[in-house]
C-alpha cells in the first residue's frame, strides 16, 4: 500500500503522523492508498513556504511561468492514461470520461500560460502636464485553492494554472474523497520545472480548508464546492477583505419549448445530465418543458438513458460510473424517497445496482420522475446524483418563472426552434452561463462561473480568471 506525503516546498510527511485511507467507489473494500489526516501545524507550514516563496516567484519573468505552465500542461498530455486512471479509482467516473478531464485541464493549463504573457494594464490621458498615467496587474500573494471530489483533475487546475501565470504562490486542499489526484498533479508541477514553495499541498479534512482560510497570510481564495461551505468563506474572508472567488452548486434547467428536434434535444439533455453520474455542477438537473411536447418528450429520455451503461469505470463499456461515497449514495435515495412521497410519478430508475453483489459498489439506476411540482424538493435543491425531474408547463412565460425559481444561476439550456425564444431566453434567465440547443457543455477558453447562489467574484477560465488573481495598481508618475 502506498502512503502518499504532503507537499511542502518538498515531498513531507504530516506533522500530525496520521493518515486515512482512500477508497474505490465501485469497490468500496479496495483500499487505494495512505494520505496525510494532516492538522493546523501542517496547513501553517503550508502556508508559511507559499509566504516565503512570493518574492521570488512574483519577480520571477511571465515568459519563465509560462514556460513553466506550457511543460505542465504538456505533461498532463503525456501522462493522460495514468492520471485518468488514477480520477476513475477515486472518483468512479467512466475512463473516457477522466481521459476527456485531463486533456481539458491541459488545455486550460496552455490557455493559463498564454495569459502570463498578457498582464497588461491600460494607458491613460492625463488631465495634467508632464504626467503619465497608467495601471498594472500585481500578483495577490498567497492563494489558498480549496477543491470538490467531482473533477478532481480539472478543478485544482482551473485556479492553480492561472494564480501561478499571474505571480501568485498556492496552497492547495484538496477534497478528502481524491486526493491521490492532487498528488498526481503537484508531481507533474514539480516535474516541469515550478520552484518549490511555489505550489503548496496539504491533504486533510475540511478542517484543514477552515484554518487554512483564517490565516491572514492568505490573501486571496479560490473555492469550489457546495453553497453552505462557499457562503462560509464569504463571510470569513469578509472580516478581513481578502479577495475570493467561489463556484458552487447549481440546479441547471433544460427548458424545451417549441422544439422541433425532441430526439436531439433528449440525447443532449441525458448526457449533460448523466454524466459523472449527475454529480457536475453544471449537470442539467430540471427539465421544464411545455406540456403539448412533454408526453414525446419523456419517451425519448427514457430511450435515451437506457443506452447508458452503469458499472465499473475502468471497464471502457461502461458509461457510467458509481456515485463517490456511500453518503451520496444517501443523499441520492433520500431525495428520490422523497420524490416518491410526492404526487409526481418514477418514470425509470430509483434504486441502487447491484452490478457487482460481491463488491458492493455505489452505483445508482439513472432515474426520471415526470409531473414533478416546481416547489418540490426534486425540483429545487442540487441532488448532485442521477436523478432527473420533469417538470410541465403551460408556456413560455410560465417555463420561464419555473427557471428561476431557485436559489442558484449557474447554467441552463433551451431547446427551441424559435429564434424569438432564443432572445427572450438569453435576456431572461438569471444564469451564468447560457447554452443554446445543447447540453451544458463549457469550453476551455470561455468564461466559466454563476449568478445567485452558484458563485461570487470574477468567472474562471478565459481571460476573466486574471481578475481573481490579480490587483490593479493605479500609477501617477510626474516627470
Ligand atoms: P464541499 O463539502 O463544499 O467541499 C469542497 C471542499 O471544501 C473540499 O475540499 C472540502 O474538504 C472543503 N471544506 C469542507 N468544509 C470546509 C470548511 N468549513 N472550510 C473550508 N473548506 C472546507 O463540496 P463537495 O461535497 O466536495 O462537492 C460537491 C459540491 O460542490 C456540490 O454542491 C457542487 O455543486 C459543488 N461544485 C461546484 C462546481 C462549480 O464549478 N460551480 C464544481 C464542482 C462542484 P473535504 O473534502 O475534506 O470535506
Ligand atoms: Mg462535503
Amino acid at each position: 500500500m502506498q502512503r502518499h506525503q504532503n507537499y511542502i516546498g518538498k515531498w513531507v510527511p504530516p506533522e500530525t503522523g496520521q493518515y486515512y485511507q482512500s477508497h474505490n467507489p465501485a469497490c468500496p473494500s479496495q483500499v487505494l492508498g495512505d494520505f496525510p489526516r494532516s492538522g493546523t501545524a501542517d496547513v501553517d507550514a503550508a502556508v508559511a513556504s507559499a509566504a516565503t516563496a512570493l518574492a521570488m516567484w512574483r519577480q520571477t519573468q511571465a515568459p519563465q511561468r509560462s514556460a513553466i505552465l506550457l511543460r505542465f500542461s504538456q505533461l498532463l498530455l503525456e501522462s493522460k492514461n495514468d492520471l485518468a486512471r488514477i480520477v476513475t479509482l477515486e472518483q468512479g467516473k467512466a475512463l473516457c470520461e477522466s481521459i476527456g478531464e485531463v486533456t481539458r485541464a491541459a488545455a486550460e493549463a496552455a490557455f493559463a500560460a498564454g495569459e502570463a504573457l498578457r498582464l497588461s494594464g491600460q494607458t491613460f490621458p492625463s488631465e495634467r502636464p508632464g504626467f503619465s498615467c497608467y495601471t498594472v496587474l500585481q500578483p495577490v500573494g498567497v492563494v489558498a485553492a480549496i477543491t470538490p471530489w467531482n473533477f478532481p483533475v480539472v478543478s485544482p487546475v482551473r485556479k492553480i494554472a492561472p494564480a501561478i501565470a499571474c505571480g501568485n504562490t498556492v496552497v492547495l486542499k484538496p477534497a478528502s474523497l481524491t486526493p491521490h489526484s492532487a498528488v498526481f498533479l503537484s508531481g507533474l508541477l514539480e516535474r516541469a520545472g515550478l520552484p518549490p514553495g511555489v505550489l503548496n499541498l496539504v491533504i486533510g479534512s475540511g478542517e484543514c480548508g477552515e484554518r487554512l482560510i483564517s490565516d491572514p497570510r492568505v490573501r486571496g481564495i479560490s473555492f469550489t464546492g457546495s453553497t453552505a461551505v462557499g457562503v462560509r468563506i464569504a463571510e470569513k474572508l469578509a472580516a478581513r477583505m481578502a479577495k475570493v472567488q467561489l463556484e458552487l452548486g447549481g440546479k441547471n434547467p433544460a427548458i424545451v419549448l417549441e422544439c422541433d428536434d425532441l430526439d436531439g434535444a433528449a440525447q443532449e439533455i441525458v448526457a449533460a445530465a448523466f454524466l459523472c453520474s449527475g454529480q457536475r455542477c453544471t449537470a442539467l438537473s430540471r427539465v421544464i418543458v411545455d406540456q403539448s411536447q412533454a408526453d414525446q418528450l419523456c419517451q425519448r429520455l427514457v430511450t435515451h438513458m437506457e443506452k447508458i451503461r452503469v458499472g465499473n469505470g475502468l471497464d471502457p463499456q461502461n458509461t457510467m460510473g458509481p456515485l463517490v461515497s456511500r453518503q451520496q449514495l444517501e443523499t441520492v435515495t433520500g431525495y428520490v424517497r422523497k420524490g416518491l412521497a410526492e404526487p409526481s410519478s418514477l418514470i425509470v430508475g430509483g434504486r441502487q445496482l447491484a452490478v457487482d453483489p460481491d463488491r458492493e459498489g455505489y452505483f445508482y439506476a439513472p432515474t426520471l420522475f415526470d409531473h414533478v411540482s416546481p416547489t418540490s424538493a426534486l425540483a429545487q435543491e442540487e441532488i448532485f446524483g442521477p436523478v432527473l425531474p420533469i417538470i410541465r408547463v403551460r408556456n413560455a412565460e410560465e417555463a420561464f418563472d419555473v427557471a428561476n425559481g431557485t436559489r442558484y444561476g449557474l447554467a441552463a439550456s433551451l431547446f427551441t426552434g424559435n429564434r424569438h425564444l432564443v432572445d427572450q431566453f438569453v435576456e431572461r434567465v438569471e444564469s451564468g452561463m447560457v447554452h443554446i440547443n445543447h447540453g451544458t457543455s463549457s469550453q476551455p477558453h470561455v468564461p466559466f462561473g454563476g449568478v445567485k447562489d452558484s458563485g461570487q467574484g470574477a468567472f474562471s477560465i478565459g481571460p476573466t480568471s486574471k481578475e481573481a488573481f490579480t490587483n490593479v495598481k493605479t500609477v501617477y508618475i510626474k516627470w
